[in-house]
């Protein structure tokens, strides 16, 4: 799950990032209204957690903004205390959620994890193809019924793909949504993480889950 934080106070900045990278989330950071505005608009993300009180553009303003130009992106307005009447205006304008700072990092996961549900339509955090499944919520990977080991990127890898599967996914569309859009486009680590995902769900497999597409890029075999 990819998600945009738009945050101006370092502290927290810091610590949700550090937080949710390590809870598997991708996630970029910007620090003022303004590249706010231009990420949310210029990049696609599955969620947005937006400060209210920010310099340049403030919250409202972008989430507004984003709306009226048909943007439906989920987001989660950040409120200080006391910041009722724009918590208000905010659900008015089309905020998914809010959350009061100071806030507790399980609460963020869990609010994203609720809105990615809503938004994906998936009532189970199940995600299965043939006999491969992934748990969502305890990001547990079974193959039939040997259990399978993936690092947080390789899973967020094989999660992207078999969320549609037929589909051909470019190695920039998986570099931008597994390792976020600070990449160097020349680099291989798609490359060898899908090696190593194969490794690990593939290998020995009659039937192998990842197909590659010659030139082009990669995709989870269609059932
Ligand atoms: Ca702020």
């Amino acid at each position: 799950m990819k998600v945009l934080l738009v945050e101006d106070e370092k502290k927290i900045s810091d610590f949700v990032v550090k937080g949710l990278k390590e809870q598997g989330f991708v996630v970029e950071l910007a620090s003022d209204g303004d590249s706010g505005y231009y990420h949310a608009t210029t990049w696609s993300y599955d969620a947005v957690v937006l400060d209210i009180m920010l310099p340049g553009k403030d919250g409202l303003s972008i989430l507004k903004a984003l709306r009226k130009a048909g943007n439906t992106v989920p987001v989660i307005l950040v409120t200080a205390r006391g910041e009722l009447d724009e918590r208000l205006e905010g659900l008015n304008l089309g905020a998914d959620d809010y959350l009061t700072k100071p806030f507790y990092l399980d609460e963020l996961v869990a609010r994203l994890q609720a809105l990615h549900r809503r938004s994906t339509g998936a009532q189970l955090s199940l995600l299965q193809l043939d006999d491969l499944v992934l748990n969502l919520t305890t990001r547990e990977v079974k193959r039939g019924e040997e259990a399978v080991e993936l690092t947080t990127r390789e899973f967020n890898l094989l999660e992207y793909l078999i969320r549609s599967p037929g589909r051909v996914l470019t190695r920039t569309q998986i570099l931008e949504h597994v390792w976020g859009y600070d990449f160097d486009p020349s680099t291989n680590v798609v490359d060898v993480c899908i090696q190593r995902i194969r490794k690990k769900v593939d290998a020995g497999q009659e039937r192998p889950i990842i197909e590659t597409v010659r030139g082009v890029g990669y995709r989870a075999r269609k059932l």
